[in-house]
């Protein structure tokens, strides 16, 4: 029995990953889950899962919780906050932990855990972003196992399985491009409504305003750098409207392996979890004749200045990807608030960018004060724009 904690349950990756447990009774269990602030979602898992140990955002849900657990005959311990989640993700329990929040807050559990020798199926690449060399090494120190649940990760783990030191000339990172990869709207005038509708996947509102930006490819080519030690410059974006393959590696000898399937996160989540085994699947198979043709393009990086950004913070290193990403996590959420307009995002991390010194981050701490610089500065120039309008 494999035995798994959750962190970021009550999510887009967090339901999906139940659901996947769910089909897999008598072989995944669930140890722990950590929520912030779904209640209404976080209690029915509560129900269903019956964890030892549940974190939730706000210690002043932890009464409510306790009030329902004890209703409802449940023993789980509630706790809460940051001291809550780091509790879950190192609980002694759990052999996997299935780290899927949103955001940099999800850098020291995935830490935690990696000291507490937990084996990690990670959906949460902006931990990787801000301290990608920092998280690499302590996952080779502890041994740990990191299995990508990104769709595009998981597909170069998977064409990378039948040769553990292979010779990679090139990784293709495939991207949808997002709503408006085609589209001739101006982008000043794009709406939060706008820019939620993705064409082809159905996610949480940050990474879906990332993938409108095609911020999420710039996050994804540093995710693929520190996951699969691959410089950045071998590492290609490739337009693929259809989202049916998920990403490609070109070997030495040229030949390039794809992995292709619908587009439904239930995949990576279930390779994830039952890696190195292949399990059957309740998706629907892959109809290449309703697909009819697959399409690649190159992306535009004056239309989306965001993947440019990322980029370039990604070739800088040091603390620079941790100032890009807190950056692009403050006017992404102003731009949701409709605090500010579509094109700011990436005014905003640009100018935060400009103002900040890399220095090397090669600790927690560094990594984190520039978290939280680059967060203040973001705050400021949008106060700024607030005014100014
Ligand atoms: P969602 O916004 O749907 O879910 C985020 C989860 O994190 C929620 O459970 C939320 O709790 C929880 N959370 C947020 N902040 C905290 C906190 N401080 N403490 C504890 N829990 C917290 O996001 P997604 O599921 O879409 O994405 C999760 C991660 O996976 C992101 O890093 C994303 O980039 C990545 N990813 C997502 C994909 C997708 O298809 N959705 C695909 C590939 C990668 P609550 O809801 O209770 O407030
Ligand atoms: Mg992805």
């Amino acid at each position: 029995m494999k035995k798994i904690a959750i962190l970021g349950s009550t999510g887009s990756i967090g339901r999906q990953a139940i659901d996947v447990v769910r089909r897999f009774r008598g072989e995944l269990s669930i140890t722990a889950l950590a929520a912030n602030s779904n209640l209404a979602v976080f209690k029915e898992q509560l129900m269903e899962c019956k964890p030892l140990v549940a974190s939730i955002g706000n210690a002043a849900d932890v009464g409510e919780l306790e009030y329902f657990c004890k209703k409802h005959n449940l023993k789980i311990k509630i706790v809460s906050g940051r001291d809550g989640l780091l509790e879950a993700a190192r609980h002694p329990a759990a052999g996997v932990v299935l780290s899927a929040v949103v955001g940099s807050v999800g850098l020291e559990p995935l830490l935690a855990a990696i000291k507490a020798k937990k084996d990690i199926a990670l959906a949460n690449k902006e931990a990787l972003v801000v301290a990608g060399p920092l998280i690499m090494r302590e996952a080779k120190k502890h041994n740990v196992r990191i299995l990508p649940v990104d769709s595009e990760h998981s597909a170069i783990f998977q064409c990378l399985q039948n040769d553990p030191k292979p010779g990679i000339r090139r990784i293709l990172l495939t991207a949808s491009g997002g709503p408006f990869y085609r589209s001739k709207k101006r982008h000043a005038g794009i709406t939060a409504a706008d820019a939620l509708a993705h064409p082809t996947w159905i996610m949480g509102k940050k990474i879906t305003i990332d993938s409108a930006t095609l911020m999420n490819k710039g996050l994804e080519a540093i995710e693929a750098h520190h996951l699969f030690s691959v410089p950045l410059e071998k590492i290609e974006i490739v337009i693929h409207p259809q989202s049916i393959i998920h990403s490609m590696v070109e070997f030495a000898d040229m030949s390039v392996l794809a992995q292709m399937s619908n587009p439904d996160m239930r995949l990576p989540i279930q390779y994830a979890l039952t890696w190195p085994h292949r399990r059957d699947s309740c998706l629907a198979p892959l109809d290449l004749f309703k697909v009819r043709s697959l399409e690649f393009g190159r992306p535009d990086f004056r239309k989306f200045p965001c993947l440019a950004l990322a980029l370039e913070a990604g070739k800088t290193g040091g603390t620079m990807p941790a100032v890009m990403n807190a950056a692009n996590e403050v006017a992404v959420a102003a731009f949701l608030e409709r605090k500010i307009p579509f094109t700011a995002i990436a005014q905003i991390i640009e100018k935060v960018m400009r103002r900040h010194k890399t220095v090397a981050s090669n600790s927690l701490e560094t990594v984190l004060a520039a978290d939280a610089q680059a967060r203040e500065a973001a705050a400021q120039i949008i106060r700024g724009y607030l005014f100014s309008v």
